[in-house]
């Protein structure tokens, strides 16, 4: 049940820019899908004496564990250094040393407090990437030394409808977040902007030694979140994609419907983001500035994932969709500033306007496996954990490239 990717050269933690692109174009690979359900995990439980004799196991124990993060006191912050423990482990939980944490913009919609009240002190971060270093008794797909990403849930009920079709995200029951959501024992979660956390092996997503845990941090939220509507919605050869807002979804998005076959076409309010938004596999790109006259795209477009946050102007982008065609948008603003859709822009051409959130485990798997297959990877900036508050002023600002990567060695 895994996965095999071989490549001519290893991934590695690099991050550097032109590492993603340069193994996007470059990379000769075959994939070798072992069985059915490409990515989804082996059996690697340790036997006993192997369980007994692990020297990880025997470091880190059973737990509880220490742990270390940034959290926010206050929506005003700043972070500042926390210390806490993470819970002893329970029969199906991993133990997790975490490498890195990408920064998503939702971090800062919790944060600055845009969707809800929210309990502080908070740490943020649901893009985790590390290695396991301990398990509990019946832990089936994991071993200390297996390579892990986490991104947004960390449980769910398990048996209701989406659940048991895979789509944890929207368990009818509620389902648990990394961060900021009421645990099982009633605390409240903390995400990865720490130095390791403990997660039921259920949640864990198992990272080919192709990717990078640097790059595979963002794939947990930013790739699966704009993959699983890319899927949903059909992209493909012969299709016409719009990608709205090239950041850390965005420019995601563009390099994953590329890898699909689609054409992009990406709507940018950066003008000094085109290159890049080519380089990333878009065709066509639009600056889309106040006053820009984009009446010559008119429906031209056979589906149109938004991801730009906060309210913006959706009757300048509707209009560029062909009849039938449907609007996803994933971008999230602030609760006090819905966005407005007139009431003649959807009718003129039959359009549809949708939502996705995130996706689920398998399908987590799945575009993980995707990106190692077609060798796609973040365009990441690391960064220690001191600058974060730098960070998110920076991905405000639209000046992110096109993902912060907290490096949590550096701790
Ligand atoms: P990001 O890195 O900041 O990228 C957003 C991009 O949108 C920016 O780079 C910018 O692109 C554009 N943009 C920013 N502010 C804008 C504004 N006021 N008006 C128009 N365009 C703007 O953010 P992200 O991490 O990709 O997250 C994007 C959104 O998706 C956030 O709201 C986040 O909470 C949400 N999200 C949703 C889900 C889900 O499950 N649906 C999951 C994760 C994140 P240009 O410079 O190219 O214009
Ligand atoms: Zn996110």
């Amino acid at each position: 049940m895994r996965t095999k990717i071989e490549e001519q050269r290893p991934g590695n933690d690099s991050g550097a820019d032109d590492s993603a692109d340069s193994g996007r174009r470059g990379f000769i690979k075959t994939a070798v899908v072992a069985a059915a359900g490409a990515g989804a995990v082996g059996l690697l439980k340790p036997s006993p004496a192997e369980a007994a004799s692990d020297p990880a196991k025997k470091r880190y124990g059973d737990g509880p564990y220490a742990a270390e993060g940034v959290a926010l006191y206050s929506s005003a912050g700043p972070h500042k250094v926390m210390k806490f423990q993470r819970r002893a482990l329970g029969p199906k939980d991993v133990a997790i040393q975490l490498h890195y944490c990408g920064v998503c913009h939702s971090d800062i919609h919790h944060g600055r407090e845009h969707w809800r009240k929210e309990n502080f002190p908070l740490i943020t971060g649901h893009e985790l990437a590390g290695v396991v270093v301990a398990v509990g008794s019946s832990v089936s797909k994991f071993k200390p030394g297996s390579r892990v990403g986490v991104g947004c849930m960390v449980n769910s009920c398990r048996h209701c409808g989406p659940c048991e079709a895979g789509m944890e995200q929207y368990c009818e029951n509620g389902n648990v977040f990394t961060y900021a959501s009421k645990d099982r024992d009633g605390s409240m979660t903390q995400g990865g902007y720490s130095t390791f956390n403990v997660v039921d092996e259920d949640f864990v997503i198992d990272v080919p030694d192709v990717i990078g845990l640097a790059d595979a941090g963002p794939m947990m939220c930013a790739g699966i979140t704009v993959y699983s509507p890319l899927r949903r919605w059909s992209v493909g050869p012969g299709r016409k994609v719009g990608v709205v807002g090239l950041g850390g979804l965005g420019h995601m998005a563009v390099k994953i419907a590329a890898a699909m076959g689609a054409e992009v076409t990406v709507l940018t309010t950066s003008s000094a983001k085109v290159e890049d938004a080519r380089r990333f596999g878009a065709k066509t790109v639009i600056v889309n500035e106040p006053g820009a006259d984009l009446s010559k795209f008119k429906r031209s477009l056979d589906f149109i994932l938004d991801t730009a946050p906060y309210r913006h102007d959706l009757e300048r982008i509707i209009p560029l969709l062909k009849l039938d065609a449907t609007l996803c948008m994933v971008g999230a603003g602030k609760i006090v500033e819905p966005h407005q859709i007139g009431p003649f822009s959807l009718l003129r051409n039959r359009n549809a306007f949708a939502s996705s959130q995130i996706g689920g485990i398998r399908e987590t798997q799945e575009l993980v496996g995707f990106c190692a297959l077609h060798g796609i990877r973040p365009t990441i900036t690391k960064i220690s954990r001191e600058k974060i508050d730098d960070a998110w002023t920076k991905v405000v600002d639209k000046a992110a490239r096109y993902r912060f990567v907290i490096d949590l060695a550096a701790a």
